[in-house]
């Protein structure tokens, strides 16, 4: 039986009315959330992403407002805006933009953010909070991974879960959530041995690698879940043929493009697995829809009213 669709654009329509009927409620209390966005410099991929999340802000009611320093910007002179957007009481997030250019001094300035703000969940603050099960911004593509999740009706408790990847910003905040959610938690990367091995053994396997199709039906247990995480550009044909040879839709696409979106999953694992995250459409809408999420909890945390965590799982 083919695997089931986890459909990533239903589950962040569903997140983003919920935030939607949220700010509605608090802006006519006086009390709009507001998300500061810091884009630096000209980096293509950077604009796509912020424009995004400008959008949908928009999209949801959230305040938002856009801040683009040149590329030659100093440390200084970003810690002074972030320094700024911390003061300003109607900001509740901010948001840097990664990468910094160079001569930024990247960790000094996410550092700067205040944690009550940090709505990526990557101040140290925010991940000791999580570690320790205590209310905090959590960072929002592994948040989006639990959402769908949960939402899917997928089991966690008592499973076990592997993650392939042990980023800061995916790998290990999955696994800290996992782990909170009561799995038994798994954590791989490029010096784990056996990984197919390692893998067949989850009920839940989240691939966070940054390497197309690398996971291919041998590493995954008949009936698991299969979260991919990964967002990669395809354009060499031989790459390409690999992961797409016989998908007709998928080849006039590439023919017209000249390249594809591909996760970190071989699309043959859709013929073993119970459920699948498809890529495009899987986890890279929650991100977003989460990133709203964050910026209307963080509003809530701010102001001091008790958060009920969107989440059932
Ligand atoms: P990183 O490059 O920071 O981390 C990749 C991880 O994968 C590392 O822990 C690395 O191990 C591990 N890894 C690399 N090669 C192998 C291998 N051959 N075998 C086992 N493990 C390996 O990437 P990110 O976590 O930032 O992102 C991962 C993917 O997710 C990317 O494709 C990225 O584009 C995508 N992404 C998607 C988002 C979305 O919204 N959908 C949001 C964020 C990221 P080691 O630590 O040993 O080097």
């Amino acid at each position: 039986m083919p695997a089931t669709i986890l459909d990533g654009n239903k589950i962040a329509a569903a997140i983003r009315a919920e935030v939607a009927a949220d700010v509605k409620t608090m802006s006519a209390a006086d009390a709009r959330p507001g998300l500061a966005v810091i884009l630096v410099g000209n980096d293509p991929a950077s604009e796509i992403y912020v424009r995004g999340k400008v959008k949908s802000s928009e999209e949801v009611g959230i305040y938002s407002e856009k801040h683009t320093p040149p590329a030659s910007v100093t440390t200084e002179e970003l810690l002074n805006l972030v320094a700024d957007l911390n003061r300003r009481d109607e900001i509740d997030g901010i948001l840097v933009q990664l990468p910094l250019p160079a001569q930024v001094d990247s960790k000094k300035v996410l550092l700067a953010v205040d944690p009550a703000k940090d709505v990526d969940g990557f101040h140290p603050t925010n991940v000791g909070f999580l570690s320790t099960q205590r209310p905090g911004l959590v960072p929002c593509t592994p948040a989006g991974v639990m959402e769908m999740l949960g939402r899917s009706g997928i089991k966690i408790a008592g499973q076990d879960a592997v993650i392939i990847g042990r980023s800061d910003i995916v790998g290990k905040p999955m696994a800290m959530l996992l782990l909170n959610a009561n799995a038994t938690v798994t954590v791989c990367h490029s010096k784990t041995r056996d990984l197919a091995e390692v893998c067949r053994r989850a009920d839940v396997l989240v691939a966070a690698i940054g390497r197309s199709g690398m996971v291919t039906r041998d590493f995954v247990k008949p009936g698991a879940t299969v979260i991919d995480v990964g967002m990669n550009r395809v354009t060499d044909p031989a790459e390409f043929a690999r992961l797409f040879a016989g998908n007709t839709r998928r080849e006039e696409n590439f023919r017209a493009k000249g390249s594809t979106l591909v996760g970190d999953v071989h699309p043959e694992v859709a013929e073993v697995a119970g459920a699948i995250t498809p890529v495009p459409g899987g986890v890279g809408p929650l991100t977003i829809a989460m990133l709203m999420a964050n910026t209307v909890k963080a509003a809530k945390m701010r102001r001091g009213s008790k958060v009920p965590e969107l989440s059932r799982v």
